[in-house]
């Protein structure tokens, strides 16, 4: 076939794909543009098919692939032709299509909204940060840090040290304090002047809060707990994360709305090394009057959790026991190697579940995400929710006595045992290579356990 001419890729024709409608209230009739539609008594469509344009547009909206588009052996032919040379060119796009890609064209960039309580910020932010680097190195794009809140310029040198090219400012008294009212505004303004193609946000409480009421009021996607976020060529962002109780990892687009938002959990993303880095501060002026929001700070209470309270999220061993340690006063020789490595007892859902942990420990998919150093599971069996909460840990020990526990798949050094002999035995060495000098790390542990 000659290549000089330009060929026209032909466009089919709609047609019922017997077997396939369900009847579900004749939605394709409705879209068609030239009325080339027409249901039968049973409320299946039948497509004329001298008047159908190929617009495509019932077979996009039908639920159940009912409707498809056919084509000659002779369009066939072509099509194997143009797809051959890759012959898909603007203007063959359908007036659709090109809008579309019109409408996400005007977003650009990479942003990562800043968190902070009392200006610290949280670190899960500078996490997102070194994320945020790579996904706008892959688009061509410049990171920019969104920081909100009153007297946290400070926060935007911090981003530049942890990757951003630069940084909008809203520094406010309004923002001093999180209320979603003002940052909704404030986001969304920013939002409506320099358009995003992404915004990252920790899933936090204040994270989860903000990014689900941004996304309603500027109407697009927003994917929570994301576990890998990566672009594919069409600029879209491919985010990863647990579904249908963790047993898959689903990943999801937003291929027609913009900008695309996540939150990811902390500890999920690698922190990024620190470096002495400028950038530019791009000062918003405040759309958010203080009397346009309803709700009042009138007092700040700590959060006082007694003192064996432990964020195991930023501990760097852990000992975690499941339903294996079978009552609660076996956890107990759990704490004493978490002791001795100078870290904190975790625990399967299992073993919250039976009351023997606070749910405070758990880790997991409704628990915590941890990537500690070290991280020994003792009598756990591996299921994936456990895993998705502590596989990207530097070094997994598992205790368990059936050599075929899922856990041993993720583990770096398995254990086929009795944990109640295991686990005295390893603090018991612990103990006396400690007594000569070593320190809890991973090469005292390796010799511990035999490695
Ligand atoms: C939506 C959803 C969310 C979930 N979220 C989480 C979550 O966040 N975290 C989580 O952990 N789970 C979660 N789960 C539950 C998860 O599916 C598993 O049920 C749970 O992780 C199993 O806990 P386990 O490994 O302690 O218990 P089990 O699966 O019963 O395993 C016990 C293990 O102990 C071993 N064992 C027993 N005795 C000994 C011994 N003496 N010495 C050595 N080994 C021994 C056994 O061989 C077995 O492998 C979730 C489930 C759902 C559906």
């Amino acid at each position: 076939m000659s290549t000089d001419k330009k060929i026209k890729r032909p466009r089919g024709k709609a047609a019922l794909n017997h077997g396939k409608c369900i009847a579900c209230g004749a939605r394709c009739e409705s879209s068609c543009p030239v009325s080339c539609i027409e249901m039968n008594p049973a409320g299946e469509p039948t497509v004329l098919a001298e008047k159908c344009i190929g617009c495509q547009k019932c077979v996009k909206v039908c639920p159940a692939g009912a409707l498809e588009m056919t084509f000659t052996p002779e369009e066939l032919a072509i099509l194997a032709e143009l797809d051959k040379q890759g012959a898909v060119t603007a203007d063959e796009l359908d007036d659709e299509a090109r809008e579309l890609q019109q409408r996400l064209a005007a977003y650009r960039g990479v942003w990562v909204f800043v968190e902070q309580t009392e200006g610290e910020a949280a670190k899960v932010s500078w996490e997102l940060m070194g994320k945020g680097r790579e996904l706008a190195d892959s688009l061509g794009v410049r990171l920019t840090a969104v920081v909100m809140g009153e007297g946290v310029e400070h926060l935007c040198h911090e981003s530049f040290g942890y990757g951003a090219d630069q940084a909008y400012l809203l520094d406010a008294p309004v923002f001093r304090f999180y209320r979603t009212e003002a940052y909704l505004k404030g986001l969304c303004h920013l939002i409506d002047l320099h358009k995003p193609e992404i915004i990252l946000m920790g899933a936090t409480g204040l994270g989860r809060d903000l990014a689900g009421a941004v996304a309603t009021v500027v109407g697009t996607g927003l994917t929570a707990d994301c576990t890998g976020l990566d672009v594919d060529d069409k600029r879209n962002l491919m985010q990863t994360r647990p579904a249908f109780g963790g047993n898959i990892m689903a990943t999801i687009m937003c291929d027609r709305f913009r900008p695309q938002m996540a939150t990811v959990r902390p500890h999920v993303m690698h922190m990024p090394e620190f470096a002495q880095r400028s950038g530019e501060i791009i000062r918003i002026s405040c759309p958010v009057q203080e009397d346009e929001i309803l709700t009042k700070v009138l007092e700040i209470i700590q959060d006082n959790k007694g003192d064996d309270h432990v964020d195991i999220a930023g501990v760097e061993f852990i000992v975690s026991g499941g339903r294996g340690m079978m009552n609660k006063e076996n956890f107990a020789i759990l704490h004493e190697l978490a002791d001795e490595l100078g870290g904190t007892v975790g625990a399967s859902r299992s073993a919250v579940d039976s009351g023997w942990m606070p749910h405070e420990r758990q880790v997991g998919q409704t628990g915590k995400t941890v990537r500690p150093k070290i991280y020994i599971a003792c009598g756990i069996s591996g299921a994936i929710q456990h895993l998705v909460g502590m596989q990207d840990s530097d070094l997994i020990i598992a205790i368990n006595r059936d050599k075929d526990a899922p856990i041993f798949q993720v583990a770096h050094y398995g254990i086929v045992g009795d944990l109640f002999e295991v686990v005295p035995a390893i603090t018991a060495r612990l103990r006396e290579l400690r007594m000569r000098g070593g320190v809890a790390d991973g090469n005292v542990i390796k010799q511990a356990i035999g490695a």
